[in-house]
């Protein structure tokens, strides 16, 4: 099979990938120099390509060999770096399948890796996140996953879950005699161990999401409070329109910006009015309070010269009522405000905090001068990291929707099993419980897997990958 693994669209460089037992020998048909099947893996030649046809020559290329097992998919692989123009990779695509190479399917080669053992299936994930990773954070995650950290961990949980399943069903084969292979408080204290990691590996789905997705912030507040000059400001960019008339932020502007490796999406809302001067801004308020309701984090924006601390606690307490989500209160124009008013402000703000469960963090900008940015971001990243860093026990951090749903299971099934030794069920149940746990936690690295999930995952790759 052969594809293309860099980027379509002109470059310096193009690399074209062939992996399969003809790789060799369908690049030796068209290239220049002489001997190519019979060199050593891990070497570079460089030639030309040229159609044996009409001797036409195509390009000045390098190509890179690999032979089997030593390669990615395990397979005789060849790089061929050709120049990246669409014209030349189109053409030496064609000639290569005129030589009788086939196209590869997304993923294929990735799937290839895995199905000949060089990947489990989390590593394999790894691979697309790993070239979909764009802040620090995600790409460490996806490398640990992809160095087979996280797959070592459900190893082990596995490894000493079959020891016990194994006893179990030797208990089942002895049938009528009532005998205890397994010893079941040891399979107790087993259990709750390895349900608590479970457990932990979960809770760290949720911030596998955040570093995975981003969090998304959405920057709520009265018309002209300035909250597309602090997302400008944010941005270092002049994407969304600040203007002096209130209410021209009609659409939202939403854009990323990557704090300590933490990427976070600034969502900037029309403003919040009682009475929306007209219909296009009523139905823009709707749309605000919608995306309040999806966000990660509420930045309430707010006059500092304009507001009394009370009215912005009572605005707080009607974006978010009936939300758990974490806010932070920002009044923006210091430089219109004495020392002395702000300082009295910040006492009078702590005063009217509504209750101490809901204590609201209070930072005071000038968005326009760029000032009180840097405590908006500690105040901003100690808000996320209090209600999702901090939970996170586990070694591995959990970024695939696929691997919570089977930890799901295997959580669910762990706990039938805990339940049926408390409650003193035949080896029978205990065993099919444990069965079904196993299956879960297998599905994960593809120690069990069917054709239909291998397609599902590896379909979702780009070609070439
Ligand atoms: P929005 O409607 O909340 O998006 O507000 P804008 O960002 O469009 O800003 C409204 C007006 O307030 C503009 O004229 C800004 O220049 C001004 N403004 C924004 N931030 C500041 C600030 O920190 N200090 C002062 N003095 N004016 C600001
Ligand atoms: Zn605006």
């Amino acid at each position: 099979m052969v594809a293309l693994s860099t980027p379509p669209g002109a470059g310096a460089l193009a690399v074209i990938r062939l992996s399969g037992p003809a790789a060799m020998g369908i690049t030796a048909a068209v290239f220049s120099k002489r001997g190519l099947p019979e060199a050593a893996g891990h070497t570079l030649h460089y030639g030309t390509l040229r159609d044996p046809q009409d001797g036409a020559i195509l390009d000045e290329v390098v190509v890179a060999l690999y032979r089997a097992p030593r390669s990615f998919t395990r397979e005789d692989v060849v790089e061929i770096n050709c120049h990246g123009s669409d014209y030349v990779v189109r053409q030496v695509l064609a000639l290569l399948l005129r030589q009788g190479a086939r196209l590869a399917e997304a993923g294929e080669f990735t799937k290839r890796a895995f199905l000949n053992g060089a990947l489990d299936l989390a590593q394999a994930e790894a691979v697309a996140d790993l070239i979909a990773a764009d802040s620090a954070l995600s790409h460490r995650v996806a490398l640990n996953q992809l160095r087979g950290g996280f797959s070592q961990e459900l190893r082990d949980l596995r490894g000493r879950l079959v020891k016990f399943a194994a006893l179990l069903e030797l208990e089942l084969d002895f049938g009528e005699e009532d005998v205890e292979f397994a010893d079941r408080p040891g399979l107790a204290r087993l259990l709750a161990e390895v349900r608590g990691v479970v457990a932990g590996l979960l809770r760290s789905f949720e911030l596998g999401n955040v570093i995975k997705n981003g969090i998304t912030a959405v920057i709520a507040g009265r018309p002209n409070a300035g909250k597309s000059t602090l997302l400008n400001a944010l941005l270092r960019e002049e994407r969304a329109i600040v203007s002096a008339i209130p209410g021209t932020t009609r659409d939202f502007i939403e854009d990323e910006v990557s704090m300590e490796g933490l990427r976070f999406r600034f969502v900037d809302t029309a403003g919040l009015r009682d009475n929306p001067a007209d219909e296009v801004e009523a139905i823009g308020v709707r749309r605000t309070r919608q995306r309040v309701r999806q966000a990660a984090l509420l930045l309430y924006l707010f006059d500092l010269s304009e507001m009394s601390p009370a009215t912005v606690h009572a605005e707080i307490q009607e974006l978010t009522a009936g939300l758990a989500l974490p806010v932070l209160a920002v009044g923006n124009k210091a430089d219109l405000t004495p020392a002395a008013s702000q300082e009295a402000f910040i006492a009078d703000f702590q005063a009217h905090q509504p209750g101490s469960a809901t204590q609201v963090p209070l930072v005071l900008i000038a968005a326009e001068q760029q000032r009180g940015l840097d405590s908006l971001q500690t105040a901003l990243l100690s808000q996320v990291r209090g209600s999702t860093l901090e939970n996170t026990a586990a070694a591995s951090i959990v970024t695939n929707v696929r691997h919570a749903r089977a930890l799901e299971t295997a959580a669910a099934h762990l706990a039938a099993v805990q339940a049926g030794l408390d409650a003193g069920s035949g080896t029978e149940l205990l065993a099919a419980d444990l069965r079904h746990a196993l299956a879960a936690l297998g599905e994960i690295t593809g120690e069990i897997s069917s054709e239909d999930l291998l397609t599902s995952i590896f379909t979702e790759f780009c070609i070439g990958k």
